[in-house]
């Protein structure tokens, strides 16, 4: 995203994050951005939309210390509700509820519009492609209905395979949760509901948070709020807040996981600072019991992004699983895809709990107490599974770690680098991994 094209430039780009008073775009408040030039030291704070690490998604910028004119922020608003959707979540259910009334032969869905369509609306859409006959098993799995939003900078959508969500489902019901808070993760969520529906003894339930507002065509107002998780925004306002309260504090709430897989693009703290929101939502309804408890969390995300993630969550361990998506060519599952996913699920869960599958080659590990690839091999040294990316790696005895099977130890760099690189002191370190020696563009992480 920004930050990372930032970090090509001299300059670079640091998120502060939520700030008391900061404006909104139609997203919702915007986050505080601080940009240094190289050779200034002061630099300056900005405010930039919170879901669009793209102009092109979101054109809002205004400098933190910049006076803005009464007849600017007038217009500013007069933006921001236009750029709302034209219909709401409650207009979306009652449209709904008519267009499951209706025969086979008059179900429409416009793929341009990406709509449901009522009869009374086909004139409007006589010009585009559309899909009919639509049926009930389809309307109980919008995202194979719907495209998915690929662009990278805004949605990023990219959707589980049905190994990938399977296994979560089995997971998460093997575990014992009745509840699933889906934030981000429209295909889990989906795979639920249409078993619950199916199926009396399948008790587990699920509630979805996403920014994708076409959801709301397909689910009810206890089933899918609109929400913005970089900034921690619920679009229908207090009533859907408490949509999101009363279905964590069922039960006191207990039985509660929370599924999340965000879009790759940076703003981890963002991501973070809106997830221990939702945990303080869930933590009022431990009625003073035990407020060190956590809740149980699955954060999908790739492994290079570890040391960020238990930045902020320190209690989180990474998984080996490798979760991977239908429409992305290069995050497959290793056996069957081209490459291997990067993918990993993080969690607040005792790891031994995670059972991987043993047909894919996934062992117990019992001196590390956790499930790991066929390939991650324990090093006696480092005295653990030390592999990320599930290839076998090797240890440096001078770099003191294991490192990647590709990898050589540079006396010049002194460390660990891919035998091709051009040795560099620089001081300030890879934007990726943070270390030095390499650029971004050459990050054996990536
Ligand atoms: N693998 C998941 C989908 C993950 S893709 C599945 O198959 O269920 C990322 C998801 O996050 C998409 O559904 C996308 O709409 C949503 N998303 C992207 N930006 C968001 C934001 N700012 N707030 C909330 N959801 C967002
Ligand atoms: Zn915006
Ligand atoms: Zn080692
Ligand atoms: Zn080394
Ligand atoms: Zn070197």
């Amino acid at each position: 995203g920004d930050m990372a094209a930032a970090a090509g430039d001299p300059s670079r780009l640091a998120l502060l994050g939520l700030a008391y008073g900061a404006p909104c775009c139609p997203h919702g408040p915007t986050l505080l951005f601080h940009k240094t030039s190289q050779g200034k030291e002061e630099g300056r704070r900005f405010y930039a939309c919170s879901a669009c690490r793209d102009r092109k998604g979101c054109s809002f910028f205004q400098w933190e210390d910049e006076k803005v004119s009464e007849a600017r922020l007038a217009a500013r608003e007069e933006y921001n509700r236009n750029h709302q959707p034209p219909s709401t979540h409650t207009q979306n259910v009652e449209r709904y509820r008519n267009f499951i009334q209706l025969p086979l032969p008059k179900r429409r869905f416009c793929q341009e519009c990406q709509l449901l369509l009522l009869p009374a609306e086909w004139e409007e859409h006589s010009d585009h492609q559309f899909l009919s006959d639509i049926s009930t098993a389809q309307l109980k799995r919008p995202s194979q209905l719907l495209f998915p939003l690929e662009n990278k900078k805004i949605h990023a959508q990219y959707l589980f395979t049905d190994r990938s969500c399977q296994f979560l489902l089995d997971l998460i019901t093997d575990l014992g949760f009745r509840r699933v808070l889906c934030v981000g993760t429209p295909r889990l969520h989906e795979v639920i509901q249409s078993k619950a529906s199916q199926d009396d003894d399948f008790k587990v339930r699920s509630l979805l948070l996403d920014i994708d507002f076409r959801y709301s065509q397909f689910y009810a107002e206890d089933e899918f709020c609109h929400y913005n998780m970089f900034n921690h925004f619920f679009f229908g306002g207090e009533v859907a807040h408490k949509t999101c309260r009363k279905f964590l504090h069922e039960d006191s709430g207990e039985g509660v996981i929370m599924v999340t897989d965000p879009p790759f693009g940076g703003l981890v703290g963002a991501l973070a600072s809106s997830f221990k929101k939702l945990v303080e939502m869930w933590k009022k309804a431990e009625k003073e019991a035990d407020t060190n408890q956590e809740m149980p969390m699955f954060w999908i995300f790739p492994y290079f992004f570890e040391s960020r993630i238990l930045e902020f969550f320190p209690s989180f361990n990474m998984m080996d699983y490798q979760v991977d998506y239908d429409n992305h060519a290069l995050y497959k599952h290793g056996k069957t895809g081209r490459r291997q996913s990067p993918v990993r699920i993080f969690t607040n869960l005792t790891p031994s709990m995670i059972v991987l599958p043993a047909e894919e080659g996934y062992r117990f590990c019992s001196i590390c107490q956790r499930y790991v690839s066929s390939d991650n091999q324990h090093c006696d040294i480092c005295n653990s599974c030390t592999s990320k990316d599930g290839r076998r790696w090797k240890h440096c005895g001078l770099c003191k770690k294991c490192v990647k099977p590709t990898l050589f130890h540079c006396k010049n760099c002194n460390s660990c680098t891919l035998q091709n690189h051009v040795c560099e002191k620089t001081n300030s370190g890879c934007f990726v991994c943070g270390k030095a020696g390499h650029k971004r563009s050459a990050c054996p992480s990536l």
